[in-house]
């Protein structure tokens, strides 16, 4: 079964990786995901041992203790973590952006402080854009910060949807410096919260911060997903993404570049989530017999899983195209948007398809493939919904052919 780690053009380090990651699935999480899954609890074992085998500073420089591993990579190790459960990827996905943000924007202060404990895993990062009245209209963001005195800002509203908004310990959250700035998203600063994490009510240097309970979902079970209330939240001058002078009115366009990224991250997950269930009604469809044959006889049966493979190939190279031009240094806004919107919309197909040739038992929750039905949606909405990837590609198109 073609996976990650056979990919064309792959290095024997990646090919490495991959495999290793692809056995921890096969061992750790494929056969404790139904119980995660159905309890709605924390994998607090699996992640443990995602800390040990380093997965938290993957793409984080060595400097800093971590992999300093490229993002075509990362992106490979989140599909073998996504054909496992993506839930699992989640609790990564929201650590790697936080990382990246540090990485690209921090001040050097700011990466010594952070970045070495966040390789370990010991202290994990979520990213907060989304507010109950907005999610794809980033620029109306309400929640505020304003400057106290000389040192200190103070933060004010509540945040939606945030990954990890529990056990974080670091929140990079998009907040409203300048009300009155024009255009919109000049007024918008970025600024790394701390928290404590597992904590519903932050108390001490960290009170005015409440992570209310977390919100119940279809699927994407186990890894939180919360509101967070900021009221009298007061954070340091020196936490503005970037430092004050650099980083203030800079907060839209750090996070901009960020989702970029995290749309080859999210396609990644839906190559990931696709292939698993393609793998299931492989095996099913072999086992299953209707009319005296096994339903894989039946050629409507092949044109499924016909059209499955071809789309999860499909994704997958899309995926990696993005990845590597990102990697390069090359402009990659189209590719990224392109393979976030077809690897999505593969994984949307691919649960359904396999859950129709699973019949009955597709229906079932003794069968892998009802969860995975239930956790493909949320990939056409994370980091930007199909039509807006469609309006990113639309738009930039135009930019790029302009007449
Ligand atoms: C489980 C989960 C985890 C999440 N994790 C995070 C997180 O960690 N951090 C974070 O910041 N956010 C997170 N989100 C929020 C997510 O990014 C938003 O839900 C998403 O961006 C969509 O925003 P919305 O829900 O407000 O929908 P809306 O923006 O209200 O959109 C509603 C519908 O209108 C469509 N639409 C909107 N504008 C247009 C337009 N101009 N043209 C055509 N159609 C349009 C959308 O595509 C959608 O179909 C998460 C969401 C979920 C469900």
């Amino acid at each position: 079964m073609a996976t990650a780690a056979a990919a064309p053009e792959i290095t024997d380090e990646q090919r490495a990786i991959c495999e290793m990651v692809h056995q921890f699935a096969d061992e750790q999480i494929i056969p404790n995901a139904a119980h995660y899954d159905h309890e709605d609890e924390f994998p607090e074992p699996i992640v443990e041992q995602m800390r040990e085998l380093a997965l938290f500073g993957v793409t984080i420089p060595e400097q800093y203790g971590g992999m300093g591993l490229d993002l075509t990579t990362y992106a490979m190790i989140v599909e073998e973590l996504s054909r496992g459960w993506i839930s699992i990827s989640g609790i990564v996905n929201t650590h790697f952006i936080g990382s990246y943000l540090l990485i690209k924007f921090g001040t050097d202060e700011q990466r010594q402080k952070y970045l070495p404990k966040m390789a370990t895993g010991e202290l994990r990062a979520a990213f907060s854009l989304s507010e109950p009245e907005l999610g794809s209209d980033v620029q109306a963001i309400k929640t505020s910060a304003r400057k106290l005195d000389d040192t200190r800002y103070e933060i004010n509203g509540t945040k939606m949807w945030v990954t990890n908004g529990l056990r974080a310990a670091l929140v990079f959250v998009l907040v409203r410096t300048d009300p009155d700035a024009e255009p919109r998203h000049r007024g918008m600063s970025c600024f790394i919260c701390e928290k404590q994490p597992g904590v519903a009510e932050n108390t001490g240097a960290y009170a005015g911060l409440k992570v209310p309970p977390q919100i119940k979902k279809m699927g994407y079970k186990g890894v939180e997903s919360t509101e967070l209330v900021f009221d009298g939240y007061r954070v340091p001058a020196e936490n503005v993404l970037g430092g004050e002078q650099q980083g203030l009115g800079k907060g839209f366009s750090q996070m901009m570049d960020a989702l970029e990224l995290g749309r080859v991250n999210v396609a990644a997950r839906g190559v990931g989530l696709a292939q698993r269930a393609l793998e299931l009604a492989l095996r099913y469809a072999q086992q299953r017999r209707t009319f005296g044959r096994p339903i894989a006889q039946h050629q409507a049966i092949q044109f499924k899983l016909a059209d499955m493979a071809t789309q999860v190939e499909a994704a997958r190279l899309l995926t990696h195209r993005a990845a590597r031009m990102k990697d390069a240094g090359e402009r990659s806004d189209i590719e990224a948007g392109m393979a976030k919107l077809f690897a999505s919309e593969a994984a949307r197909f691919c649960a359904e398809e396999s859950l129709r040739i699973h019949g009955g038992y597709g229906y079932s929750k003794e069968y892998e493939i009802e969860r995975i039905y239930r956790d493909a949606p949320l990939l056409l909405i994370g980091e930007g919904t199909s039509e807006i990837q469609r309006m990113v590609i639309g738009r930039k198109l135009l930019q790029r052919h302009k007449l």
